[in-house]
């Protein structure tokens, strides 16, 4: 961020960490659901030992097993990224967030929204102890820092594995609010923070407005304080697109100010992409 802000704030620096390519095989340890349609897996594995995930917006690979089939097929790290066995089919792979992760315990959840279809979204409804997955990454971290003078959260169902996280590290005290649509109040979950947190939630069973448009509605309208904030924002494609440029056209916020990334995109498979320009 070249910033002037950061003259007198070098404390509000966003910054890129790196981490070693590393892939690894784990186990499921629990299967936990959180809300009809969004499980929270536990996996562990010696291999987490030297797992890092340095910001709510990581990101792994999740390696995912043929249907019928125990365990996945992993790579293995080579000097330009993933080398997989070329004697068997590539495995199908999808991104998610670590959520939590225990070093101690050798334990780290993910939360796998379900959906209508996908082999992610299939896997996660039918997963039970003693399955594997295989996890690669994070490769890097994108770190925002926690002093902003406030947040702001929006997202979907995807998002809320990497908000719920966020709010959990937010020191006490800190200016929070999400905005967040839901397919319905059963979607809905609780945070645990410690963050001075305002939450607004919209649902898409609201037969008034087509999908992402109660959230766009919101967003117009949201109380935005004074100071520096940062906006961290994941969705749909084409939802998440609409955010920025109300964020940055009707609402004034800086763009480096705006964390915003389409974490699937309708009709496409597997879609990851951070939105800038
Ligand atoms: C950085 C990053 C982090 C992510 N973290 C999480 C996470 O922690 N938890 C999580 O649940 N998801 C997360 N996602 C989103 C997840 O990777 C996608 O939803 C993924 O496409 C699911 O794979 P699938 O095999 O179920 O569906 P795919 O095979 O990828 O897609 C099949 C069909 O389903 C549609 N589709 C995909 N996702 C959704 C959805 N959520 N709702 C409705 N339709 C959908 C597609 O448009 C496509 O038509 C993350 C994505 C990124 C990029």
């Amino acid at each position: 961020m070249n910033d002037d802000i950061l003259q007198t704030r070098p404390d509000l620096e966003v910054t890129r960490v790196r981490h070693a390519l590393k892939f690894r095989l784990l186990e499921v340890k629990r299967v936990q659901p959180l809300t009809p349609n969004f499980v929270s897996i536990t996996l562990t594995g010696d291999a987490l030992e030297d797992f890092e995930s340095a910001s709510f917006d990581d990101h792994v690979k999740v390696f995912f097993p043929e249907p019928g089939a125990l365990k996945p097929t992993v790579p293995v790290a080579g000097p330009d990224g993933p080398v997989f066995d070329p004697a068997k089919p590539r495995p199908v792979a999808r991104d998610f967030t670590p959520r939590r992760f225990d070093r101690d315990a050798r334990e780290l959840d993910i939360e796998f929204a379900l959906h209508e279809a996908g082999p992610a979204t299939a896997w996660a409804a039918q997963a039970a102890p003693g399955q594997f997955l295989g996890i690669g990454g994070p490769r890097g971290s994108f770190v925002i820092p926690a002093h902003f003078d406030w947040h702001l959260f929006i997202g979907d169902e995807t998002a809320l594995p990497a908000i719920a996280r966020r709010l959990e590290e937010l020191p006490a005290g800190t200016r929070a609010a999400t905005l967040i649509e839901v397919a319905d109040a059963s979607a809905r979950i609780e945070f645990d923070t410690r963050a001075d947190l305002y939450a607004e939630w919209r649902y898409r069973d609201d037969a008034v407005h087509p999908d992402g448009g109660a959230l766009l509605l919101a967003l117009r309208e949201i109380y935005l304080p004074d100071g520096e904030g940062y906006i961290w924002a994941a969705g749909e494609a084409t939802l998440m697109r609409a955010v920025r440029q109300l964020l940055c056209v009707e609402r004034g916020i800086d763009k480096r100010r705006i964390r915003a990334s389409a974490y699937w995109k309708r009709g496409a498979q597997a879609v990851h992409e951070t939105l800038e320009g």
